[in-house]
């Protein structure tokens, strides 16, 4: 039987889509019967398992999984041995400390001797640690956002992507812990068969992100301004030049960054530029 690499996404859930989506756009077609524990890809020599979230740093620091996607909150929570090979972009919240939006806040010291809920009792006691506090954790699996309200504690430290939860339950965040995104971890001693696999997985999903950060843009301009623009969208090497059919006019492409785009405009424009477009790029490889 030909080697597969096991990698364990979440059952369901939060990041279930997203994981899924991922692999599709490395590739990877997935056999996705419903409430399935086991899945095989059709055409990549996967195998993924669907676990609970919470369990996915234990499976793969055992072995049981070689790779996994799964919060880096959680690998941080579980202290397990398990590799962080990249960050994957979605899935992004923080693990921040909320107390009632009435308590006035004057620093760290507010948490002294006071009573926090948390399902992140590990995390928590690190960053109470370094700061040399002495708070009570108190540990509830789920809606720490109500604990303050039901007088079980006094503050919570729990994960927030918004910020509505809390607002909601009448609370305000004041420090930041933890920032979080979904990322892909690795156990630290796979077979070099399942390392090769591995290297090829990476390769697509570095492809897929950077493409997802990058556009291609396309836009018509003085042929005089060529220089002044390929100044301010340099390109992966340079930008490429082609003329109109009306004289004095060139077209010129480039991919440029996602985030910078929107600050370029102004200066394209000033130096002439027509017709910008974007599009989006399915896969980039630099
Ligand atoms: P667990 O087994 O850890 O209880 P779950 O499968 O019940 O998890 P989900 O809510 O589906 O929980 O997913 C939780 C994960 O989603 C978090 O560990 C975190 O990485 C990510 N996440 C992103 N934004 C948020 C948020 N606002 N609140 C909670 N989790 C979030």
């Amino acid at each position: 039987m030909s080697t597969r690499l096991k990698i364990a996404i979440q059952k369901s859930g939060r990041l279930q889509e997203d994981s899924l989506r991922i692999l599709k756009e490395c590739g990877i077609y997935i056999d996705n019967g419903k409430d399935q524990l086991k899945a095989r890809a059709q055409n990549f020599p996967l195998e993924v398992l669907y676990l609970r979230n919470s369990d996915i740093p234990e499976y793969v620091q055992d072995g049981i999984a070689d790779i996994a996607i799964v919060g880096e909150n959680v690998v941080v929570e579980k202290q397990k041995k398990v590799q962080i090979l990249q960050k994957l972009g979605f899935s992004k919240c923080r693990l921040a400390m909320a107390i009632p939006k009435d308590d006035e806040y004057n620093g760290l010291e507010y948490f002294q001797g006071k009573k926090l809920a948390t399902s992140y009792p590990n995390s928590l006691k690190a960053f109470l640690d370094e700061n040399n506090l002495n708070s009570e954790i108190h540990v509830i699996s789920g809606s720490v956002e109500i604990a303050p309200n039901i007088g079980l504690s006094d503050g919570i430290c729990d994960l927030v992507s918004s910020g509505s939860t809390l607002f909601k339950n009448g609370l305000k965040e004041v420090v930041e812990i933890l920032s979080s995104q979904a990322c892909l971890v690795c156990n630290e001693n796979i077979s070099e068969e399942k390392q090769a696999i591995l290297n090829d997985l990476l390769f697509r999903m570095r492809a897929v992100l950077a493409a997802k950060n990058n556009k291609y843009v396309l836009l018509n301009a003085p042929t005089d301004k060529i220089e002044a623009i390929s100044n301010i969208l340099p390109g992966m090497k340079s930008p490429t030049v082609m003329p109109l059919l009306k004289e004095g006019w060139s077209s010129i492409h480039t991919v440029i960054n996602e985030n910078d785009f929107w600050t370029v405009i102004d200066q394209l424009k000033a130096n002439g530029a027509e017709g910008i477009l974007t599009i989006p790029i399915g896969k980039m490889i630099l």
